[in-house]
């Protein structure tokens, strides 16, 4: 079994969709092993996002994550990287709607920006992304 961080962004918490996020999780057959509600500051969404610092969307990026909470969760499956990746569809919203017409993005997203959920993208990104959330402790 693997963990990977999945994180509802502002937009997702704001627009009602935890629970339909949650329900497409387990029934996805993910266990939701760790979870947090927090609000990050725009210096802890740079650092969450550093690999992107130079991109043009940055400022925006991280104005748009610091807008609300976000709710993080550690998911836990075998494969679960890819498979919350496959879940969640691709990063523009728009084309979610089209080409992946029953991923998380396509129900809850906007556009490349505004697109509702995360996922870690490595095992790498995965195990530094929980422990950004939830420390290097490693109890249930
Ligand atoms: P995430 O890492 O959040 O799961 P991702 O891996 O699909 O998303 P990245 O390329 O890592 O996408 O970009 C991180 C986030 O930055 C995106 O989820 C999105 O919110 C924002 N973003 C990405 N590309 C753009 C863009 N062209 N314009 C504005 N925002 C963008």
């Amino acid at each position: 079994r693997e963990r990977t961080l999945a994180m509802i962004k502002p937009d997702g918490l704001s627009g009602n969709y935890r629970e339909k996020i949650k329900a497409a999780i387990l029934d996805s057959g993910f266990r939701i092993v760790k979870e947090t509600e927090v609000q990050l500051d725009a210096g802890r969404a740079s650092l969450f996002y550093a690999e992107h610092s130079q991109r043009s969307f940055f400022d925006s990026l991280v104005k748009y994550i610091t807008s609300g909470q976000v709710l993080a969760m550690v998911l836990e499956k075998p494969d679960a990287i890819t498979q919350w990746r496959a879940l969640i569809g691709p990063t523009d919203a728009r084309k979610a709607k089209t080409s992946h017409p029953d991923s998380i993005r396509a129900m809850c997203g906007l556009d490349s920006e505004k697109n509702c959920v995360h996922g870690s993208d490595s095992p790498e990104s995965a195990a530094r992304e929980i422990s950004f959330f939830f420390g290097d402790g490693d109890s249930e």
